[in-house]
């Protein structure tokens, strides 16, 4: 959106083992995972030559109203001449949401702004597009390494599409490429991922969960895509967009009300799955996360109504990757046998009938 609009963008580099040591240096321990990756963004983009900071604000009962104030307060320590522009969510108060976007574009023209809204939101979209068939693919593929190389070089070419029709060229050129990659046969086991949404989406944050899952045979469905948010939380709802409907009542009667974050979102999001008939759910958060904390104590519950299995990693820069794909390994093996049990109670029921 930025860089359609003709502002010079410096974006910093994917997170990694760098920025995870930057952040975790400058911030407090119990800082949420996200605050610190983000300080360690903030600073490898000051390298690059970064002189502003665009960060969303928040309202809500959680910690992420006062992210942009630590953040900021860090750098000011740090001697690190950043200006920070903070976008509070439109729904706590129009007036300096409009301050925080006009300091952003200058003299441009409030139409421009929305065409280029528009376009970053079709960008968002073609993206998740080809993150939905990756999820899809990968446990079905011979190779499933081919479909992430065609993903990295899809990725590519979204980010260097200038319209739509490119958009649409280089998400059709993707589909057609993975469709005559060879597959295995049979069913599969279905995992939804629910949790607070910055480790959703971030594959380093959550130590690449959904690469893992696809590798050991389990198709996952994200509770919730990029594009999906911005389509609730900056237009309201208003495009009709597939994503998660009816959260209340999803969530209700387990959690009746708004915790902050995606805690009600990943209550309903189970319940959800678990009448999809999903063979499991993992939750993912960062540690100490408030909102997941409060989800994840009514998840037993939900579990055993719904009789869906669930499992819970938290997070941060401590975690191991060998203990995460262990714990994994072992819901997999549960997944299986539940659904094989269950199986044979199935066929069972139809030779007694
Ligand atoms: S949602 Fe969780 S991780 Fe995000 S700011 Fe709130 S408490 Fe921290």
């Amino acid at each position: 959106m930025l860089s359609r609009l003709g502002i010079a963008l410096v974006l910093p580099p994917p997170t990694s083992r760098k920025t995870v040591e930057l952040g975790v240096r400058h911030a407090p321990e119990f800082a949420c995972f996200p605050l610190k990756l983000n300080l360690g963004n903030f600073l490898e983009a000051r390298e690059l030559g970064a002189d502003t900071i665009l960060m969303a604000g928040g309202i809500g009962p959680c910690r992420f109203g006062y992210y942009a104030e630590v953040q900021r307060e860090i750098l000011a320590d740090l001697h690190v001449p950043m200006e920070m522009v903070v976008l509070e969510p439109p729904a706590g108060d129009w007036g300096a949401f409009k301050a925080g976007v006009r300091s952003l574009i200058g003299g441009r023209s409030w139409w421009d702004v929305l065409k280029a809204i528009r376009f970053a939101w079709y960008k968002a979209r073609a993206i998740d597009a080809v993150e939905a068939e990756v999820l899809y693919l990968r446990p079905r593929l011979f190779e499933p390494q081919r479909v992430e190389e065609l993903c990295r070089e899809a990725l590519g070419r979204l980010d260097a599409s200038g319209s739509r029709q490119e958009l649409d060229h280089a998400v059709g050129e993707f589909r057609r490429t993975t469709r005559g990659l060879p597959r295995r046969s049979g069913a599969l086991l279905r995992v939804g991922l629910v949790g607070e949404i910055f480790t959703v989406l971030e594959p380093y944050a959550n130590y690449d969960i959904e690469r893992h899952l696809g590798l050991l045979g389990v198709e996952v469905t994200r509770g919730i895509f990029l594009s999906e948010w911005i389509n609730e939380h900056l237009f309201g709802g208003l495009l009709r967009v597939h994503g998660l409907e009816h959260v209340e009542e999803l969530a209700a009667p387990y959690l009746n009300a708004f915790v902050g974050g995606h805690g009600r979102e990943t209550v309903a999001a189970t319940v959800h799955f678990a009448r999809q008939h999903y063979d499991g759910v993992v939750q993912v958060a960062p540690f100490t996360c408030m909102p997941e904390i409060v989800a994840h104590s009514v998840l037993p519950a939900v579990a055993r109504d719904q009789e869906i299995p669930t499992l819970s990693f938290y997070l941060d820069e401590q975690s191991g990757i060998a203990g995460i794909v262990t714990r994994l390994e072992a819901f997999v093996d549960l997944m299986t046998a539940r659904r094989s049990r269950r199986g044979k109670q199935e066929a069972a029921g139809r030779k007694r009938l």
